[in-house]
C-alpha cells in the first residue's frame, strides 16, 4: 500500500480534480484505490458520485475511532475506486481532535488496519495546514503537489516545502515531495511555458512528465458525479489523467 497526499496550501489549484481523476485513472489500470476526502467541503466525495449529505459513516467517524475504514468506505458508482467520504461534520473533528491522544496519527492507524485492501491511497487535503492535513501528512509516504504555472507559483511552493520538511523532521521520516504536477496548463500562454521551465530547472525530476491541460470537461464532470476520466474518456483532460496514472504506477508502483 502506497499512501500519497494531494496537497497545496492554495485553494482552487486543482487538488480535488487531481485526486478524483488520478483515483479513476489508477482504477482503470487495475489498481485497488482508496480516495480519502479530508476536506470538510466534501468535493472529492461529491465528485466521486457520493452524496455527502447522505453519508452513514465518514472520515470523521474514522478519525474519532468510532468506525473502521472497512466500515466507512463506499464504492464510487462510476469511478471504480473506494471513497472514505467527508462533509461539514469534519470541520468539528478538528476541534474534538485537539484534546485527544495521538491526534495527528489517527488516519495512519486506521489505514494500517486496512493495508491489505488497497494498492494506492490518495488523500485529498484541505487548503490549510490544519490538524486534518497533518493527519494526512503523518500517514503518507509522499506528497503530490498540483500547481498552476503562474507568476507566484514558486513562492507559494516554499511554504509547502517548509511544512513538509518540518513534518519530515518531527513526525514522519518517510515523508517527501514525490512530485509536482503541472495542471490547468495552457501552452498558448508564454508565461505558463516560462514558469514550467523554471519549475523543471528548480525541481528537476520531481516535476512529473505528464502535463494536465486546461479542459472544460474536467470542470463539468463533478456536476455529473463522475471523474472526468469516466465522464468523457476521449477528452484531452481525461487522457492526460490516464497518462498521469500510468506515470505514477511506473514511478511509484507497489
Ligand atoms: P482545489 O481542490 O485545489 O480547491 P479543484 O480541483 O476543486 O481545486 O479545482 C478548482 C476549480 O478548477 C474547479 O472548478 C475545477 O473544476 C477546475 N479545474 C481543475 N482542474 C481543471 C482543468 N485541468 N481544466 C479546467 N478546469 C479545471
Ligand atoms: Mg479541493
Amino acid at each position: 500500500m502506497r499512501v500519497f497526499c494531494i496537497a497545496n496550501q492554495k485553494g482552487g489549484v486543482g487538488k480535488t480534480t487531481t485526486a478524483v481523476n488520478l483515483a479513476a485513472g489508477l482504477a482503470q489500470l487495475g489498481q485497488r484505490v482508496l480516495l480519502v476526502d479530508l476536506d470538510p467541503q466534501g468535493n472529492a466525495t461529491m465528485g466521486s458520485g457520493i452524496d455527502k449529505r447522505q453519508l452513514a459513516l465518514s472520515v470523521y467517524d474514522v478519525l474519532l475511532e468510532s468506525a473502521s475504514i472497512a466500515e466507512a468506505r463506499q464504492a464510487s458508482p462510476q469511478g471504480g475506486y473506494q471513497v472514505l467520504g467527508a462533509n461539514r461534520e469534519l470541520a468539528g473533528a478538528e476541534v474534538e481532535l485537539v484534546r485527544l491522544e495521538r491526534r495527528d496519527r489517527r488516519l495512519k492507524s486506521a489505514l494500517q488496519a486496512a493495508a491489505g485492501d488497497h494498492d494506492f491511497v490518495l488523500v485529498d487535503c484541505p487548503p490549510s495546514l490544519s490538524l486534518l492535513t497533518l493527519n494526512g501528512l503523518c500517514a503518507a509516504h509522499g506528497v503530490l503537489v498540483p500547481m498552476q504555472c503562474e507568476y507566484f507559483a514558486l513562492e507559494g511552493l516554499s511554504d509547502l516545502v517548509n511544512t513538509i520538511k518540518q513534518v519530515h523532521a518531527n513526525l514522519n521520516p518517510d515523508l517527501q515531495i514525490i512530485g509536482l504536477l503541472r495542471v490547468m496548463f495552457d501552452p498558448r500562454i508564454t508565461l505558463q511555458q516560462q514558469v514550467s521551465e523554471q519549475l523543471k530547472a528548480h525541481f528537476g525530476s520531481k516535476v512529473f512528465d505528464t502535463i494536465i491541460p486546461r479542459n472544460v470537461r474536467l470542470a463539468e464532470a463533478p456536476s455529473y458525479g463522475q471523474p472526468g476520466v469516466t465522464f468523457d474518456p476521449a477528452s484531452k483532460g481525461a487522457q492526460a489523467f490516464v497518462a498521469f496514472a500510468a506515470e505514477v504506477v511506473k514511478r511509484l508502483g507497489p
